[in-house]
């Protein structure tokens, strides 16, 4: 039986736990309107941790499309979207890392620029193996969203760039009708086969997702909850890609 000592020092150690975890400051106020929030050093850790350690299994997993590829086309699919994949992980985490660590705000507007492009990037990365090696009918429109859908992705960006910062909810919808449009043309027209589910795991993932992209002060550690709703999503759909088109 354990002596009377060690509970006392474990119920000592308890409370020293709780004590602690109520001292951590787990979020900040919410930040006035069209103002960037102020993430606690808790949230910012959070932030940097959930996409960074995703940077070198995206690399992996890219690597592993490209030696799958069993043509050119494929090989150039894989590349285009790995290179999204993989800059998605990356500019989120020297922009989380550059906004904790260093006070040079041309650089801090710089990443945060570049990572709300990536988010563009990436859905059109993630959309292309399916629109460009699984093509709809040439005779329906929605063959042609293999280019179409990178210039929406390029009209969120230079509408993003343009008003950044201002009219966030406005981007938010667009980035919800970039992401999500598109899917619902191509399942109007057929099925993806036993890829489907996973694929729609990922959409419904990025829409729970977005919940927490819009509640940083109000829900703790929201921007890092959003991250591994984006990171969760993105697993989905490289092993959608990877069984459905790379095997
Ligand atoms: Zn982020």
């Amino acid at each position: 039986m354990m002596p009377a000592k060690y509970w006392t020092q474990l119920r000592m150690l308890k409370g020293s736990t709780f004590q602690t975890m109520k001292s951590i400051k787990w979020m900040n106020d919410r930040p006035s309107h069209n103002q960037q929030y102020n993430p606690t050093y808790v949230e910012h850790i959070a932030n940097i941790i959930t996409h960074g350690i995703w940077v070198l299994p995206s690399i992996y997993g890219g690597l592993v499309l490209l030696l799958k590829s069993p043509t050119s086309s494929h090989f150039l699919c894989a590349l285009i979207y790995s290179l999204s994949l993989i800059l998605c992980f990356t500019v989120s985490t020297l922009f989380h890392s550059v906004f904790f660590s260093n006070k040079n705000r041309f650089l801090r507007e710089l990443l945060h620029r570049s990572d709300r492009a990536m988010i563009y990037i990436f859905i059109a990365g993630s959309y292309f193996p399916w629109v460009f090696l699984d093509p709809l009918p040439h005779n329906i429109w929605p063959y042609h969203l293999w280019w179409i859908i990178w210039v929406l992705a390029l009209i969120g960006i230079v509408y993003q760039q343009t008003f950044y910062e201002k009219y966030k909810s406005f981007e938010t919808m667009m980035y919800v009708f970039v992401g999500l449009g598109p899917a619902l043309v191509i399942l109007q027209h057929k099925s993806l086969g036993p890829g489907e589910f996973m694929l729609k795991l990922g959409g419904a993932l990025y829409i729970l997702g977005i919940t927490f992209f819009k509640s940083d002060g109000k829900i703790p550690c929201a921007h890092a909850i959003w991250h591994l709703f984006v990171a969760g999503a993105a697993v989905s759909h490289y092993f959608a890609i990877l069984f459905h088109l790379y095997s």
